[in-house]
């Protein structure tokens, strides 16, 4: 079976994905991807410099600057979307690819950790989807306290995402963060109990 792990930023994703692993999961990850797909070599470095030019690759290491590219795009609509265009199908294509490999290797279970996935429409990539939930009060006191920004920094990031209470009503299933790391870790048990039950 193959999950989507989403979730709104704060809210516990990344430990989730950490504890599924724990419970022996393959997780793939959308960030660690988009990185690797934009390396030299590959489909999407080609296709990133032949739009945005020789100037975004660092002379020093021969990758993408990714912070000179994320310049270029932050407030160039179409821009981001060319570049979007590259990235976003190479990142489902080895998203895919590697879900199929654990799969081949006898994965029963693969979970894609995809933060977007509910606003990017993502849903085709995957047969069932999770949240991990945190109220919106508890997503902006964990990101203040991880990234020290305030709490006007992290509304204005939230504010980029849909809402924690929208997303809840999109998906599947629910592992809920609003308690302690404890809790967490047998939310987590349970949910990985019932998609075994599922599948038994
Ligand atoms: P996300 O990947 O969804 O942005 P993280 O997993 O990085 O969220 O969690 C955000 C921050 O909150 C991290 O610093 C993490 O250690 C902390 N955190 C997550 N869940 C809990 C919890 N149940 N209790 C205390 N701190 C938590």
């Amino acid at each position: 079976m193959i999950i989507g792990l989403t979730g709104g930023i704060g809210t516990g994703k990344s430990t989730v994905s950490k504890m599924m692993r724990g419970f022996d999961w393959v997780v793939v990850d959308a960030d660690v991807i988009a990185r690797q797909v934009v390396e030299p070599h590959e489909p999407a470095f080609e296709a990133i410099v032949e739009a945005f030019g020789d100037d975004i690759v660092s002379e020093e290491t021969g990758t993408i600057n990714r912070e000179k590219l994320g310049r270029i795009v932050f407030d160039d609509e179409e821009k981001r979307e060319r570049l979007n265009s590259i990235v976003h199908p190479a990142v489902r294509e080895a998203m895919k690819a590697e879900a199929e490999e654990a799969k081949d290797y006898g994965a029963e279970v693969v979970v894609m950790d995809i933060p977007l996935l509910i606003e990017s429409d993502l849903f085709h990539m995957v047969e069932r989807t999770v949240l991990v939930y945190a109220p919106e009060e508890q997503q902006i006191e964990r990101v203040m306290e991880r990234n020290g920004l305030t709490e006007d920094e992290v509304r204005a990031r939230l504010r980029a995402q849909l809402p924690i209470e929208e997303k809840k009503q999109r998906v599947d299933d629910v592992i809920d963060n609003s308690g302690s790391l404890e809790e967490l870790e047998a939310e987590v048990s349970a949910y990985v109990e019932t998609i075994h039950n599922l599948l038994a």
